[in-house]
């Protein structure tokens, strides 16, 4: 693992310099082109392949105990052209393990003995399999190797103790559970990188596999379970009235009470049955979560999510009663969906429904939100819409996030201002978003600050690489939208979502998609904004006298390829903004020119990038002596 990072580190840092039209491409995408499995037009090559697994999962849980039993079956099928003589598990719950390295400081509450196997058959030949120690990659031989286009079949029994400290999962309270990574899975094997042994550390996102999911809960009565995918057995675990709520919910534009904290703790809302099975199925998506509780409130709406056919989606909250600003979070949750499905990324919301669930972690699950609970209502809809808004990155794209992570961040980030703006107005919107998304960047003037965003993920660590996954992304991707306008822009997005969707799409793949579809090279963009190392500093160097106005000079001295404002005031008192878009840069990334056409006397110039902030402002100005 540790020769792979090294490696993939030396390339990114060690590339000779190549023609400022030409993108780097790494050796294992450039065979990924010359093996079909990757166009270089961008499109997923003629031989594109992917494996799969189909999973059927039943867990049970019965607070106040913290342990999760489960038992699963999986066939798992190699499409690839190899033949694989091991499988790779992914354990993440081994983050808990005393052992285990992480890349934050946890608390004691955080620790458990991780993942414990219980039993483990492969294609009916029991074999003994142990959990690793402070590991969460597990490595396991086949008797029979798999041949491509095989597939073998595993059942697995295993249990783990919920951490009492929760972080993207855990105890939420005595009997709030939230339950995610919770089962052993087959790891990514992918054309490009094969195996996926990357450790999780905590700090580094997901990578998974697009598969079919059933899966079932057992808890005690009176519990109810939320979870990804559709429920399939409503009528067997609420009784009849609190069923036909949340039918009823599917086609309502109203907000549905489907169990108030009054009928919860009457023990009126699910069967009375001592144990309660809970059955769901999610088919196509790159994972599932659960969350569990017995005092929970739990609304429910619904929203037309795609106009042309009509299209809804269910969208669901559950919390606690002093969670206040969870109230109206089926609204913020509609509101989300109509946006984005509508706007940006203006691809519909591509599933049946959404669930928000208050917890700590502020993070994305397919079909799930678990988050914290703000004290200011614009805060808990802002941060809602940030985790709904990863629907569409990384889970209907497939985005290896723990190297890639600038396309999932990133992309959410940037969607997040555009969706921000919409709700609160420009101003507020950018304040927010330099506050919180550029500052740390440009503030910064730390060895890291201005690495290649390219940089794969999982080669580092540290403030550098999260400005790099989000702000300083987005930023970019603004910046793209900025030079083609909107409506290119929302054309391209479109397209290559449509070419992409359910699978693994890798940088090069949207960098040479988005050239394809709006028939421009902008290589020149991405390699300064994704590939080269940089920052935002623009100085204006003169104003002069030319024919039919002035020509203003400006450098380039932190070398990113942003979009600036020209503000001109003249000696009559009047001023205006010249807008410049990106595209200054294109011919001399060091040195541009802007045309001021005007009759009047200039009397001050000044730049202003708005969310594209400047690291030194005070040479963004010239004033006439
Ligand atoms: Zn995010």
């Amino acid at each position: 693992m540790r020769s792979l990072v090294l490696s993939a580190l030396f390339v990114a840092l060690f590339t000779p310099a190549l023609d400022a039209q030409q993108l780097y491409i790494p050796r294992n995408v450039a065979q990924a082109y010359a093996k079909g499995t990757r166009s270089p037009d961008g499109r997923p090559g003629p031989k594109y392949w992917q494996n799969k697994g189909s999973y059927n999962i039943a867990i049970s849980v019965a607070p106040p105990s913290r342990t999760v039993n489960g038992t699963e079956d999986i066939t798992y099928t190699n499409n690839s052209p190899d033949t694989l003589k091991s499988l790779v598990f992914r354990l993440d719950l081994n983050t808990h393990q005393a052992e285990t390295p992480r890349e934050q400081p946890i608390e004691t509450e955080y620790l458990t003995s991780g993942v414990q196997i219980d039993s483990y058959v492969e294609n009916g030949k029991a074999k003994p399999v142990k959990s690793p120690v402070g590991l969460t990659v597990m490595r396991v031989p086949l008797d029979v190797p798999l041949a491509p286009q095989q597939s073998v079949k595993l059942s697995i029994k295993w249990h783990y103790d919920l951490s009492l400290k929760s972080n993207r999962e855990g105890v939420i309270d005595p009997t709030s559970y939230f339950i995610a990574y919770f089962y052993p899975r087959v790891s990514v094997y992918d054309d490009t990188d094969g195996w996926d042994t990357g450790f999780f550390v905590e700090g580094h996102e997901f990578y998974n596999d697009f598969n079919d999911y059933t899966f079932q809960v057992t808890t005690p009565k009176n519990y109810i379970v939320w979870a990804t995918g559709d429920l399939l057995n409503a009528d067997e675990v609420l009784k009849p009235e609190f069923a036909s709520r949340l039918k009823s919910s599917f086609t309502s534009e109203d907000v549905i009470h489907v169990a108030t904290l009054k009928e919860l703790k009457d023990n009126a809302v699910t069967q009375q049955a001592d144990t309660i099975t809970w059955k769901w199925k999610a088919d196509n998506v790159s994972d599932v979560a659960i969350a569990v509780s017995d005092h929970y409130i739990w609304d429910a709406g619904s929203v037309v999510v795609d106009k042309a056919t009509g299209r809804r989606a269910s969208v669901q909250s559950a919390y606690d009663e002093p969670s206040k600003d969870f109230q109206k979070m089926v609204e913020y949750g509609k509101h989300a969906l109509d946006w984005c499905s509508n706007n940006y990324p203006g691809v519909p919301y591509p599933y049946q429904k959404t669930t928000i669930f208050r917890g700590f972690a502020d993070m994305e699950y397919p079909m799930m939100v678990n988050d914290s609970s703000q004290p200011d209502p614009a805060f808990a809809r802002f941060v809602a819409e940030h985790e709904i808004l990863h629907t569409w990155f990384p889970f209907y794209m497939g985005i290896n996030e723990r190297r890639y992570g600038f396309m999932d961040e990133g992309w959410t980030t940037a969607f997040e201002y555009m969706i921000g703006t919409a709700d609160m107005g420009k101003q507020q919107a950018d304040n927010m978003f330099k506050q919180f998304r550029v500052l740390g960047w440009i503030g910064s003037d730390a060895s890291d600050a201005d690495l290649p965003i390219i940089l794969p993920g999982d080669a580092q660590t540290g403030g550098g690489f999260g400005n790099s996954e989000y702000g300083k992304a987005a930023l970019g991707y603004l910046a793209i939208k900025d030079l083609l306008g909107d409506v290119e822009f929302q054309r391209m997005m479109r397209q290559f979502i449509g070419e992409w969707h359910g699978k693994h799409t890798l940088p090069w793949d949207m960098f040479n998609s988005f050239n394809r579809i709006t028939g421009k090279n902008m290589n020149w963009f991405f390699k300064n904004w994704y590939f080269d190392n940089g920052y935002i500093d623009m100085a204006v160097t003169g104003v002069s006298k030319a024919d039919g106005g002035y020509n203003l000079a400006i450098k380039n001295i932190g070398g990113k390829a942003a979009p600036t404002n020209v503000v001109v005031t003249y000696t009559d008192g009047s001023s205006e903004t010249l807008h410049q878009t990106p595209a200054i840069w294109q011919a001399d990334q060091t040195n541009a020119t802007v045309k001021i056409s005007t009759s009047k006397a200039i009397k001050s110039a000044t730049l202003d990038g708005g969310i594209w902030m400047d690291a030194n402002p005070d040479n963004n100005k010239w004033e006439a002596q």
